[in-house]
């Protein structure tokens, strides 16, 4: 009798997920797909596209909802308005469900080739696959204001932030839920996947040209991002205050020297009459005022803290 072994049970295939966030993107979106399923189409992986339309006003949804009947694989969520490119990005992250996900910009100026190297390095365990912008020499508005962004929220926030960082990356399914767990409202995503740890690698990559059409970051939208992320990640501008009023108690000790020095010179003529005691309150008062204030503001930063939600820590791994 032939005996017959069971076959080895077939390694399941590792699913991807691929967020990307399109607002009035209807000049792009074909074009892009179809770069995207060549790199897609020749992956051993099994793919889903999930675009998120932020709210378009123009023929994006109908491309869009074009492409997902004709394509399986394509996954449609449409926002009820203009969340903004964080907002969108998040509604995709908390839709997918693969064992990996990769969050890239619909216009083109994410390279669909480096796809297949973001899965490869997941594969092997790191976590966090975060490509980096690496600028060309010639300046820009835009090159300018993001390196002096960095250097400032490098500075003032306890988290370090990779200069050039794209929301371009790919996450592993421990790192996706982890961000999940984070639901503060002001989202710089950048920021928050840098807090959360985990083993994370840098994948530079040089910026293409737009596909078409204009960017959908306006000079008020780049600004708004800005300030979550310092307003997220720093506590300093509350401290301000707090160091504001120091300096003042520092002015009236200044002042107090100055005005003795003219007791001690024996010469007090010049000295205005009542200028000395009033200027004194007046440092003193500041000073103290504006302390207290700071005191209250380290309490805001700690409410602040608290009701941001942010879990304590993030587990890496148990062992028994
Ligand atoms: N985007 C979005 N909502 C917005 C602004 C932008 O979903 O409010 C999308 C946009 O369609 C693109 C990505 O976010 O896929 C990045 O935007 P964009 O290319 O305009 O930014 P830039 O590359 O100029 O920084
Ligand atoms: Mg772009």
């Amino acid at each position: 009798m032939v005996e017959s072994f069971p076959m080895p049970p077939k390694k399941p295939k590792i699913s991807v997920d691929l967020v990307i966030p399109v607002y009035n993107e209807q000049g792009v979106v074909e074009q892009t797909y179809a770069e995207l399923c060549q790199v897609i189409d020749a992956s051993p992986h099994k793919f889903s596209i999930y675009y998120i339309d932020d709210g378009s006003e123009d023929g994006t949804v109908a491309s869009l909802n074009a492409l997902a009947e004709k394509d399986k694989r394509v996954v449609v969520l449409e926002l009820s308005r203009n969340f903004g490119h964080q907002a969108a990005l998040t509604a995709g992250i908390d839709a997918a469900q693969g064992d990996f996900v990769i969050s890239m910009d619909a216009d083109g100026q994410h390279p669909p080739e480096m796809i297949p190297q973001m899965v490869a390095l997941l594969e092997q365990g790191y976590d966090i696959v975060q490509a980096q912008r690496v600028e060309d020499s010639a300046l820009s508005f835009k090159k300018v204001t993001s390196s002096a962004f960095y250097s400032l929220i490098n500075t003032i926030s306890g988290t370090e932030m990779v200069p050039g960082a794209a929301d371009f990356r790919g996450m592993s399914r421990q790192a996706v839920d982890a961000l999940k767990s984070m639901p503060e409202y002001h989202r710089f995503l950048r920021g928050m996947v840098s807090a959360m740890g985990y083993k994370s690698v840098i994948l530079p990559y040089h910026e293409t040209k737009r596909v078409a059409g204009r960017t959908k970051y306006s000079l008020g939208k780049m600004f708004r991002l800005a300030m979550d992320a310092i307003f997220s990640f720093s506590l300093v501008p509350l401290y301000i205050g707090m160091s504001a009023g120091v300096m003042f108690l520092c002015l009236a000790a200044l002042e107090m020297v100055y005005v003795y020095s003219f007791w001690l010179k024996g010469d007090t003529s010049t000295l205005a009459p009542g200028w000395s005691s009033l200027m004194f309150i007046i440092l003193i008062a500041s000073g103290v005022i504006l302390i207290v204030l700071g005191f209250i503001g380290v309490y805001i930063g700690y409410i602040f803290q608290q009701v941001k939600q942010r879990p304590v820590y993030h587990l890496k791994k148990r062992a028994e």
